[in-house]
């Protein structure tokens, strides 16, 4: 499905050169994005870009942008898109030395995949792959209201913020799927059982892509 020089370079456990990798790990409020986010930076060694963690930073350090992100995340509510995409470039553009990036929690819009589809070309360094994971919703509540207790994180506290933030995903993130279905870069992953299963399952779409 994927040219072998969209994938040429990927650092893949047998040790071949990485030259660029981008990747968007995607999926609904408590698909388990993060943690397996964490796993595939470790594998391929590539650079974490958590829009949701990005946000939280701010917010704790009280920073203009903290500022204007607080109170639509708090209701459980997307980030305007031109502030979030303005966000996302100068992060891309901090980090030069980067091998490739994992995107996660964005893009959440249209029109954040366009922006981003057309700053990382311009750049010459598209979107590799998509990992999209799928979780029945009732396992996503389970999840998030679980961490919730630990998390400290206002918004997985409600039930009526979780339910804004799938309403959120539902009408403005979904239809992302399409957006990159159409491009040939969609991969859907089952996003049900062990950590490590799941994770084995990321890494299997990754490798068969970069071998056909
Ligand atoms: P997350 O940690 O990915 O669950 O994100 C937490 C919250 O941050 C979301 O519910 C949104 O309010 C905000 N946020 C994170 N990423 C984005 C994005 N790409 N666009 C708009 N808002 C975002």
């Amino acid at each position: 499905m994927f040219g072998r020089q969209a994938f040429a370079g990927l650092l893949l456990s047998d040790g071949i050169q990485v030259i660029m990798f981008n990747l968007v790990i995607f999926g609904p409020p408590g698909a388990g994005k993060g943690t397996q986010s964490e796993k595939l930076l470790d594998k391929y060694q590539l650079t974490h870009l958590s829009t949701g963690d990005v946000f939280r930073a701010n917010i704790k350090g009280e920073t203009e942008l903290g500022l204007l992100a607080k109170s639509f995340i708090d209701r459980g509510e997307l980030v305007p898109d031109e502030v979030t995409i303005g966000m996302v470039k100068d992060f891309v553009e901090d980090r030069v030395s980067a091998r490739g990036f994992v995107f996660d929690g964005f893009p959440r819009t249209i029109a954040q995949g366009e922006a981003l589809d057309h700053f990382l070309n311009e750049r010459g360094t598209p979107i590799n792959i998509v990992l999209a994971l799928e979780v029945d919703e009732d396992e996503l509540v389970r999840r998030l209201l679980e961490r919730g207790k630990i998390s400290g994180r206002a918004d997985d506290q409600s039930e009526a913020t979780i339910r804004t933030r799938f309403n959120e995903y539902l009408q403005k993130t979904e239809p992302l799927l399409e957006y990159y279905e159409k491009q040939g870069k969609l991969n859907r992953v089952h996003g049900m059982g062990s950590i490590d299963d799941i994770f084995a399952r990321l890494v299997s779409c990754i490798e068969d892509a970069s071998a056909s």
